[in-house]
Parts: structure tokens; C-alpha cells; sequence
């Protein structure tokens, strides 16, 4: 492309790529949006007016270098900023599809004040598809082997971040997963038309090519001893995720027709992917009226899950109204687009039924004054409960963490809120960042946080490689 003018940003709007036409793409498990062409992502990388304070890199969780990747895209230069891209973000092609960049890049877009941010999140997702399939991979030519080796417990975003970033330091990384694929909640949580699983699996291979192996289908705790990984390796990553539902606390959870978010949308990704599992089995809503409870992406994930299967009727009750919802907006509209009703201000009281699920008595709410966080807490209003019919009920609350039983006897310390306990001193000296209390363990992402954004994870997962670096090079050799 020839040196664009000043005005480019005002010249050449904002452009996503192309959406599959609702009547379609409800009929399918697809991903919604298409990618551009080279000349359409050059295009609008040239829209970046490199404002010279660029927020968008401060509210980025890994800090992308984002105005220097969309020159390099505008000059035609794809595989510079794919080398580029991966200097920050273990996994740019899926936080580029998954990030609420609403909230977060292209919120703090400069463009973002009504000329249309720059499509950060779609070029970001572009430059890594398409470097990958001319042929680019990682350049680890210049890694020189330490002899260190680490385990890693949970192939999600956070051990997946931690292996690509030990393996730059030449460090033999090997991640132990329970399940068959790599991805954790990428691969099994989140719908296919957000995130297609091969995108997950092209990782998996660029992953191995690094030198990173997986041993999947191997639950610790369960199939290795803990103190055997800790026999064998330097040291453990511990990404492991927050699987424990948050329940709703009323009357009727445990009617029939009343299923979690979580393994509603799990039995679902293995129904698409032709496996299956006896822990989540399929829950079929087709046909059937659907409540989902609940407000963030996984409610959103779950209501456009129920659309695709062919449910009568969908209905999402949040207890604030849309302004406050913690959910991207763009999850929040595609679910709208497709057919999805909205109940604002709505508060659960009891699910109704004498067996199965009849419906959900709702009350409504007012925002009263703020909470610990600063958002307006829900009030509700006397005299206001009214009945919703429902034939299933599905609980999309968030997730706890749940630290496994055999850390206590590894000496790794949780917080009473059952999150790892990192960063505390921790040996006779500083702890790391990430560090446990066992020296030589160290954890991120949502077991550590909470409940939080993949790349927050991905963020997670490299700053506690840095540190796994950090500490071998405090105790010089390998043991
Ligand atoms: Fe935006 Fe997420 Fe990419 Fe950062 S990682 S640039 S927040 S899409």
C-alpha cells in the first residue's frame, strides 16, 4: 500500500470483516466473523494515527506492541509483525478473537471518540492465521538449552503462556493436562462460532514444534504423584483454572431442567466435536423455552449455544441493567441479532416446579449505592415478583476457584476464598511474583486471580515463567 494520507482514519471508516448473516450462522457452529484480505488489513492498520500515547498498549492485559504491528501490517511486512506480535502474546490469533477489545484495546482507541476505533482485535487475529499458514513459526534458532526442565499442570491459557515462554529460555517445558485436548477452557468452555478448534489445535502443533510436549489425558493428583512431578522436574507451573460453580442460593436449583453453564456448554463442544464425556453429557433445549441467569460472556455463550440448538425461546435475566452488564457489548448484541430476549433489573428468587422446571420467580431490582468494586448494587423493589415459564433454567453465575486436595499436602497455601496464595515470602527470601509458598512451584491465572479474561491468563502464565526463570538463575546450575 502507498503512504497513506494524514486523514486515512477519516477517509477509510472503521471496517470489520465480514459477518455471517444471522439466518445462517444460527444454523451452524461456525465462527461469525471472516478475515480480511491482505490489502483490507493493511487498509485498516493505516487507520492508526500512532497518536503517540497509545492507551490502547496500556489497557492491553500483555501490553502489545500495537501500533508497531499495524505498520508493519500496513507496509505488507507479515511475518515481522507476527514476530512481533508473539514478543508479548502467547496467543495472539485467539485473544484477537476472544478479548473484549470493547473494554479494553479499541476502548482506548484515541479513534474510539466517535470516528471508529482501529479493528484491533481483527488484525491481531489476522496477522497469526495468515503468517501461520505462509508458512511462518517462531524463530527459536538463537534459544540456547539450560538443561532446566518444568512441569506444567493444566494445558489452558495460562500453562500454554507459561510453555511458550520457558521454551524461548530454553527451557524444556511439559505440560500435563486431564483432558484429551489442549485448550482447557479455549477448547472446552468456550462456544466453536467464537473459537474454532482448530485454531486451538494449529496452537497445539506450533507449540510442539517449539519443543513443548504434552502428556494429555494425565490428571495429577490422579494418575502422577505430585511429589514424583517435583522429583522430576526444576519446578511447577500450576494454571489449573476455577471450575467450582457459584450457585444461586434459591429455592428450586436442584429441579430437573436446572443445569450449570459450565457442563451445559461442555457436553455441547463435545456434541459438535464428536466425543463425548460422562461427567458433562449433552443437554438437549431443543424446542424447549430456556432462562439462562446471569449477565458476563458465559451467560452470553450459553444463550447463543441455546439459539444453535434450536430452543423455542430464549430469555437472559440480569439483576442490573444493560449499561452495567460485565459481559462485551459486542457478545451482547451478536446475541441479539440472533434472537435472544433480555430481561434487565430482573432478580432470581426461587425456580418453580413440583419435579421439572416450570419457570423462575423473578423480582425486579433497582440499583441502590455502590459496592467494594464501585458498581451500583441491586435493590428489589417490594411487591414486584412475577413468574417467568421456563422448561430449563440454565445457572451462568461465575466460577470459584477449587484447589485440589493434594496441594495442602505439597505445602502450597490458598487463600480462604480457595485461590493460591502467590508472591508471599515464602524460603527465607522475596518471593518471585507468582512464587507459592513452595519454593519451587509457582501458579497463575484464574486459580490465582479468580475468575478472569483469557489473556488476563495468558498475562499470568509468562510473567510466572519470567519469574521460573528468575529463580533458576538465582540458584545458578541446574540441580
Ligand atoms: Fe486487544 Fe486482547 Fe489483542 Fe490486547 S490481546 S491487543 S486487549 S485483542
Amino acid at each position: 500500500m502507498s503512504k497513506p494520507s494524514h486523514l486515512h482514519f477519516l477517509e477509510t471508516p472503521r471496517q470489520d470483516p465480514k459477518e455471517t448473516p444471522v439466518p445462517i450462522r444460527v444454523r451452524d457452529w461456525n465462527e461469525i466473523y471472516g478475515q480480511y484480505d491482505p490489502a483490507g488489513a493493511a487498509d485498516q492498520s493505516a487507520r492508526c494515527i500512532n497518536c503517540g500515547n497509545p492507551y490502547c498498549e496500556w489497557e492491553c492485559p500483555v501490553h502489545n506492541y500495537i501500533p508497531d504491528w499495524l505498520r508493519l501490517v500496513r507496509q505488507g511486512r507479515l511475518f515481522e509483525a507476527a514476530e512481533l506480535s508473539h514478543r508479548t502474546n502467547s496467543l495472539p490469533e485467539i485473544c484477537g478473537r476472544i478479548c473484549p477489545q470493547d473494554r479494553l484495546c479499541e476502548g482506548a482507541c484515541t479513534l474510539n471518540d466517535g470516528l471508529g476505533a482501529v479493528t484491533i482485535g481483527s488484525i491481531e487475529k489476522y496477522i497469526t492465521d495468515e503468517a501461520l499458514k505462509q508458512g511462518w513459526r517462531p524463530d527459536l534458532s538463537q534459544v540456547v538449552a539450560t538443561g532446566r526442565r518444568v512441569a506444567i499442570v493444566g494445558a489452558g491459557p495460562a500453562g500454554l503462556a507459561c510453555a511458550d515462554v520457558l521454551v524461548r529460555n530454553g527451557i524444556e517445558a511439559v505440560v500435563f493436562d486431564r483432558n484429551a485436548r489442549i485448550g482447557g477452557l479455549l477448547t472446552w468452555g468456550i462456544p466453536p462460532f467464537k473459537l474454532d478448534k482448530d485454531v486451538v489445535e494449529t496452537r497445539r502443533e506450533v507449540l510442539e514444534g517449539m519443543g513443548v510436549s504434552f502428556r494429555l489425558g494425565t490428571e495429577v493428583g490422579r494418575d502422577v504423584d505430585p511429589d514424583d512431578l517435583l522429583a522430576e522436574f526444576d519446578a511447577v507451573f500450576l494454571g489449573l483454572g476455577t471450575y467450582r460453580y457459584v450457585t444461586g442460593g434459591f429455592p428450586g436449583e436442584d429441579l430437573d431442567g436446572v443445569v450449570e453453564s459450565l457442563p451445559f456448554l461442555i457436553g455441547n463442544v463435545h456434541r459438535v466435536l464428536g466425543s463425548s464425556d460422562e461427567r458433562f453429557p449433552y443437554v438437549d433445549v431443543r424446542g424447549k423455552r430456556v432462562v439462562v441467569l446471569g449477565g458476563g460472556d458465559t451467560a452470553m455463550d450459553c444463550v447463543r449455544t441455546s439459539i444453535r440448538q434450536g430452543a423455542f425461546s430464549v430469555t437472559c435475566v440480569y439483576r442490573r441493567d444493560e449499561a452495567n452488564m460485565p459481559g462485551s457489548r459486542r457478545e451482547v448484541k451478536n446475541a441479539r441479532d440472533e434472537g435472544v430476549e433480555f430481561l434487565f433489573n430482573r432478580q432470581p428468587v426461587a425456580i418453580r416446579g413440583s419435579n421439572a422446571v416450570e419457570g423462575v420467580a423473578l423480582v425486579e431490582t433497582a440499583l441502590g449505592t455502590p459496592d467494594a468494586g464501585g458498581r451500583r448494587r441491586p435493590e428489589a423493589v417490594p411487591d414486584s415478583e412475577h413468574a417467568l415459564p421456563a422448561d430449563v433454567v440454565i445457572v451462568a453465575f461465575g466460577f470459584r476457584p477449587d484447589p485440589r486436595d493434594w496441594m495442602t499436602g505439597a505445602g502450597i497455601a490458598v487463600h480462604a476464598d480457595g485461590r493460591v496464595r502467590v508472591g508471599d515470602p515464602a524460603g527465607g527470601g522475596p518471593a518471585l511474583p507468582f512464587q507459592t509458598s513452595h519454593p519451587r512451584v509457582f501458579a497463575g491465572g484464574d486459580m490465582v486471580r479468580g475468575a478472569d479474561l483469557v489473556v488476563t491468563a495468558v498475562f499470568e502464565g509468562r510473567e510466572a515463567a519470567a519469574s521460573i526463570v528468575r529463580s533458576f538463575d538465582r540458584d545458578g546450575q541446574a540441580r
